[in-house]
């Protein structure tokens, strides 16, 4: 069985790729920070869709839970290797850069950037050897154009973009493909305090998306019909201006 790793994927965007990957029958490791009981009902959901998984949790932000858990596994899981990862978990700390806190900046920074960093690296070597991996990266609208009250949020999806183009280059010709998915609003817990009527206006498609709308592309870029597509940014806004 096909394994993937599914950061943050307890809710939101994260929950429905896992259960995206369940339908196309991987084994899904639901890594989550906090929140055991959306993680377990994602764990349901996956079962539901007729494969399997397990819960992982770990800080992303924190290079010695990353590295204990993922060596943890690797040891009870001699024979396997993980062939997808979807680094999806991040966090938002908004704030007008002449107010931003050392914290804000180190927290965003830390769980949406170097995450990507930490986690990629340690998976990286076995798909390698293997000749065969898919990394997907969440990234956002933000990263692209930049959003005000976002300068610790667009730098790290900036980052993780630039990440992409250039491990892309470096990976494929093991057969590795990296690619982001960059999403506009997109309805979960993080934009739960954005007013959705506010921004029908200006979204073409007049609504913000779903988490599943998000996923399927997920899906697809791990599939083998996008085998031939790396190093790649595509948005998932409804047609906002980026
Ligand atoms: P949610 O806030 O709904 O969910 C966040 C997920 O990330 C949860 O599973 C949470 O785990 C996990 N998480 C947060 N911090 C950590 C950590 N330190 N270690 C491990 N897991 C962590 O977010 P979304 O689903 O909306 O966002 C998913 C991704 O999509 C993010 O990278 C976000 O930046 C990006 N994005 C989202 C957009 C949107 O409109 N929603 C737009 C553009 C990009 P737990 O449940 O345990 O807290």
């Amino acid at each position: 069985m096909k394994i993937a790793l599914v950061t943050g994927g307890s809710r939101g965007i994260g929950r429905a790729v896992c259960i995206k990957l369940a339908e196309m029958d991987f084994y899904v490791l639901i890594n989550y920070h906090k929140n055991s009981d959306a993680a377990k009902k994602t764990l349901e959901y996956v079962k539901k869709a007729g494969s399997d998984g397990e819960l992982m949790p770990f800080d992303i932000s924190n290079p010695e839970h990353i590295e204990n858990a993922l060596n943890n596994w690797k040891e009870n899981n001699k024979e396997k290797y993980i062939s997808v990862l979807i680094n999806n978990a991040g966090i938002r700390k908004d704030n007008l850069m002449i107010w931003l806190t050392d914290r804000e900046w180190h927290d965003v920074i830390n769980t949406n950037l170097n995450s990507f960093y930490n986690i990629t690296r340690h998976l990286l070597q076995d798909m390698l050897v293997k000749k065969f991996g898919r990394i997907v990266n969440i990234v956002s609208l933000s990263g692209i154009k930049g959003l005000p009250g976002q300068v610790n949020y667009s730098a790290a999806k900036a980052g993780v973009i630039g990440a992409t183009k250039a491990l892309a280059q470096e990976v494929g010709k093991k057969n590795v493909t990296v690619n982001s998915v960059a999403p506009g609003y997109i309805k979960t817990d993080m934009t739960k305090d954005i007013d959705e009527s506010d921004y029908r206006k200006i979204i073409p498609l007049g609504r913000f998306g779903t988490p599943q709308e998000v996923a399927n592309l997920a899906g697809f870029l791990v599939s083998e019909d996008a085998s031939y597509i790396t190093g790649e940014v595509v948005s998932v806004n409804g047609g906002l201006y980026t």
